[in-house]
């Protein structure tokens, strides 16, 4: 049932009624991001509506229409975000958990994972108590396979899933594991469901061999109604009358299970197929459908795996997966992160250095494409703080009140944002990382409004001319331009105007507001890149391009000589553009991006022939390039 309280019930009185709605056997919990307060209650004793609504401080009563509870959006209207130590599920960044079928030596065990976190897994899989179809086939290596796991996380950082398929292994999940997977064959045991809702670890859920989306659901349900709300679903195939693969994947259940319920899903395309050529295509499909990411068996000599080989990727065929992945994640919001674990260590507070966890500005407000870009660079977990301006971004880091700065420098439709090119000129800090989004306009409105409505439309005036071919088509509209698409959306939310539309992304939910066109850019090809500005704080990981400034005399062929180092290096220009120097009329900057981390040992001599070439030289800093179309 969900409780819909009076405007004008207190802090006080809520935490009473709630009181006394557990007193009666019920689950209580605030529902957090709608603007209403809202109790959602479940359990055995739960009684009718009207009876609910005759309490002191509730509005109304609506029974939950589904037979799952807790597990339903209705419950929970925001997606769920279940935390593996650094690690989130159901965030921004696809999580790509990776390693073999089952934990067969040592020494095999640890490669494969130094192998896959490589390449961009965050968790390692593996399974030490393996439920096999034949009794004689291998069963796993049991708690002495779980000391290994440990190992494994000891070494390379990466959190470890593995399978428990008896409630008398909760012990051993409790001291060696960080996700406890349940696997198809006991996604009905009810009595090892109710276990690990004890456990109260996070709990990978796979869907069973028969299962409906409605019963893996319920199966869901169950670990919560034992406390433990970190479920996190597996879609890894069906039984079908097809042979021609080990199962049928059913991609439809991931944008149905987005809808059904707030919890993440992930998608196995590994035991979905049991063919290792069949596994890269399914998990790029899994991507593209909106899974939040993958589970995969990898393995260094799958012919003599003991259990999956044939389905078990190569590592070199896990690594083009994941480049594959880093190019597919930005067009449905994401994106993978080479750097993802790396990062989270430098974020942490750290004994006698930072106390507090590094802090990111962003220049707009909630919801913006800065915050976005924020989001999907650092996680969710780190503070962010939002300026008015891209000035005070600068400012902000310049003045060590921020440790990171998310500024747009380019679209890829309409070009360079000049004031930041500027900025990074003006002021003495350097390019940490990169990161690139998909712009997609939605026309966004009140929850009720219809488009017939709308009479005004609120925007940046880039968004304007992004959308030009959907907004010739509605002439009478009065388009009033606004600082940035973030604020275009909370004026109208703040107005409460269903004839009041705003051009922005949506793409963070903001409640109350609805989505009333999606996609209405002319050209769905259409990216912002974003730089991470830092005082001279290096970020981990890659480091694949470089960005510089500098000028040169006024002589002919003086921008050659420049240019000539870079042919006579084989090094990829990947932009260059030129920019007025505000002191000096007719006398220009030219701005460089590399294919390179020119500041590596091996490729100084190149900076400093550049240096020598040129009159003035800045150089802004090597870092891992984002996510683009072509890689
Ligand atoms: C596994 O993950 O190795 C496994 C046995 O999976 P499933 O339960 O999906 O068959
Ligand atoms: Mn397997």
């Amino acid at each position: 049932m969900i409780l819909v309280l009076g405007k004008g019930i207190t802090k006080e009185e809520t935490e009473k009624l709630k009181e006394m709605l557990r007193s009666e056997g019920n689950i209580v919990k605030e529902i957090a991001g709608v603007e209403e307060r809202v109790l959602g209650i479940v359990g055995k004793s739960c009684k009718e509506g009207s009876y609910y609504e005759s309490l002191p401080g509730v509005e109304r009563a609506v029974p939950i229409s589904k037979p799952y509870k807790l597990v339903s959006r209705e419950f929970h209207p925001a997606g769920s975000v279940i935390k593996v130590g650094d690690v989130a599920i159901g965030g921004d960044r696809l999580v790509v958990m990776a390693g073999p079928c089952g934990v067969e030596s040592r020494k095999t065990t640890m490669e494969i994972a130094r192998q896959v976190r490589r390449h961009g897994a965050v968790l390692f899989r593996g399974g030490a108590f393996k439920p096999r179809t034949s009794p004689y086939a291998f069963q796993g290596m049991g708690e002495e396979g779980l000391k290994i796991l440990s190992e494994v996380r000891e070494e390379t950082g990466l959190g470890i899933v593995t399978e428990m398929t008896s409630p008398g292994q909760a012990d051993l999940m409790m001291k060696y594991v960080d996700v406890v997977q349940i696997g198809a064959r006991n996604m009905q045991n009810f009595e090892l469901l109710k276990s690990v809702g004890r456990i109260g670890k996070p709990v990978l859920l796979k869907r069973g061999l028969c299962a409906t989306i409605e019963e893996w659901l319920m199966s869901a349900e169950y670990i919560l109604s034992e406390g433990n709300d970190q479920v996190i679903l597996c879609e890894r195939g069906i039984r079908t009358f097809e042979r021609y693969t080990r199962n049928t994947l059913d991609l439809t259940a991931v944008p149905v299970i987005k809808k059904l319920t707030h919890l993440p899903i992930i998608v196995d395309p590994s035991h979905a197929t049991g063919i290792r050529a069949k596994v890269s295509p399914m998990g790029r499909a899994a991507i593209a459908a909106g899974a939040d990411g993958l589970i995969v068996e990898v393995h260094t000599e799958p012919d003599k795996a003991l259990s999956d080989g044939p389905q078990s990727l190569y590592p070199h065929q896990f690594e083009q997966l994941m480049r594959e992945l880093y190019v597919i994640a930005p067009v449905v919001g994401k994106q993978v992160d080479y750097a993802y674990l790396d990062k989270a260590e430098i974020m942490k507070p750290r004994p006698g250095g930072n106390k507090a966890p590094a802090k990111v500005v962003y220049s707009g407000v909630p919801g913006s494409f800065s915050h976005k870009a924020c989001l999907q660079f650092f996680g969710s977990e780190v503070p962010l703080d939002n300026c008015s301006s891209f000035k005070e971004v600068f400012d902000a880091v310049d003045n060590e009140q921020a440790a990171f700065g998310v500024v747009p420098v380019e679209n890829s439709l309409t070009g360079s944002i000049h004031e930041n090119y500027d900025l990074l000129l003006d002021r003495d800090l350097k390019i940490a990382g990169e990161v690139i989004l998909r712009i997609k306009h939605n026309l966004m409105g009140q929850s009720d409004a219809r488009i017939e409505d709308v009479e005004r439309v609120y925007s940046h005036p880039q968004a304007f001319q992004q959308c030009r071919e959907f907004l010739a088509n509605h002439p009478k509209w009065d388009l009033v331009t606004d600082k940035d698409t973030g604020s275009a959306i909370q004026r109208i939310k703040e107005s409460g105007n269903p004839k009041e539309a705003a051009i922005g992304e949506g793409a963070v939910p903001i409640a109350g507001m609805a989505v009333l066109k999606e996609g209405i850019e002319s050209n769905p090809r259409n990216f912002t890149r974003f730089v991470v500005i830092s005082r001279n704080q290096p970020l981990p990981g890659p480091k694949n391009k470089s960005s510089m400034i500098y000028s040169v005399s006024d002589k002919p062929g003086a921008l050659f000589e420049t240019l000539r180092i870079f042919a006579a290096n084989s090094i990829n220009i990947v932009k260059i553009e030129s920019r007025p120097i505000h002191s000096r009329p007719w006398v220009y900057m030219f701005y460089v991006d590399l294919e390179i981390d020119i500041a590596e040992e091996g490729n100084k001599h190149i900076l400093d022939e550049l240096v020598d070439k040129t009159e003035f030289f800045k150089f802004l800093g090597s870092y891992n390039k984002g996510a683009q179309e072509n890689p």
